[in-house]
């Protein structure tokens, strides 16, 4: 009996993707991909300009697609955001908590205690927020799965960078303790890590700053957004139906040592 591959374009045909920090940087190119996969795909965005646009440039490609604006640091923003997606697609199936900002720079001893409490509410906050109006609408679609964008610095320390780190981390053990919970309702909940890569987060980096990035990742040089887009994208997917709980690195080999 011969078996017709699956197309590229149908692995995803009638589900339904929300991308939060879907208009910059990773979250636009796993939008993008999913896209081309042949998902649906809400680009819930801060800057609602930006994920309109992103919105528009997916469906100039034929792919159905939406903009919301949501503050992932508000839970009454994410519900609405959520409610939004079902409203529009019917349901949702998949989801990419995505969104996060850097921080400044400085030792734990002198990080700005306003700092520490944005990083970790759009960090960490923001993927529990997300989690929390999405487990609902993915169980009562019949299951789905959940990529949370953890970091490098996820299980790594990074000196000057302790509300990242801490959020990253936690983001780590969100999914682990969320895996375990919805495995049975047929929910995959899962982290990535990666290196440092190369978007609008890393734009106050100067040149040197930069250049020692680059000499932390044995690849030679950052990452790509692309690159964390094919592994997000493949871990939605039913080729990584045995997945759940874990973390993944796309890191250049930053981690190996
Ligand atoms: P970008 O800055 O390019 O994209 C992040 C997006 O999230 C932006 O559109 C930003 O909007 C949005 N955003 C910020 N705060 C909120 C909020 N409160 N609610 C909704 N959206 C918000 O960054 P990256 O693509 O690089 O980062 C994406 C994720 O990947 C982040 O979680 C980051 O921590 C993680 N990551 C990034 C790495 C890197 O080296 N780039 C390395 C490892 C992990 P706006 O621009 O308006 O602020």
């Amino acid at each position: 009996m011969s078996t017709t591959p699956t197309t590229p374009a149908a692995e995803f045909a009638g589900r339904t993707a929300l991308v939060t920090g879907g208009a910059s940087g990773i979250g636009l190119a796993v939008a993008r991909l999913l896209a081309t996969a042949g998902a649906a795909v809400v680009v819930a965005d801060y800057d609602e300009e930006s994920a309109r646009k992103a919105a528009a440039q997916l469906e100039s490609t034929g792919a159905r697609a939406a903009a919301v604006r949501m503050d992932v640091t508000d839970p009454a923003s994410v519900e609405a955001g959520v409610r939004f997606t079902v409203e529009t697609f019917g349901a949702l199936h998949l989801a990419v908590n995505n969104a996060g900002i850097a921080g400044p720079s400085a030792p734990t001893g002198a990080y700005p205690v306003e700092d520490w409490d944005r990083v970790v509410a759009t960090n960490l906050s923001g993927v529990f927020y997300s989690m929390r109006h999405e487990l609902p609408a993915i169980v009562a679609a019949g299951g789905g799965a959940i990529v949370n964008m953890s970091s490098i610095l996820g299980t790594n320390g990074f000196a000057g960078s302790p509300a990242y780190v801490a959020a990253k981390h936690g983001v780590v053990g969100l999914t682990k303790s969320a895996a375990l919970e919805y495995a049975a309702q047929n929910v995959r909940i899962i982290a990535v890590g990666p290196g440092f890569i190369d978007t609008p987060l890393l734009r106050n980096a100067d040149p040197q700053a930069r250049e020692h990035l680059i000499s932390l990742h044995p690849a030679g040089r950052l990452g790509t957004a692309e690159e964390v887009a094919e592994l997000t994208v493949f871990l939605l997917s039913e080729k990584a139906s045995f997945i759940h709980g874990s973390y993944h690195l796309v890191d250049g080999g930053y981690s190996a040592p």
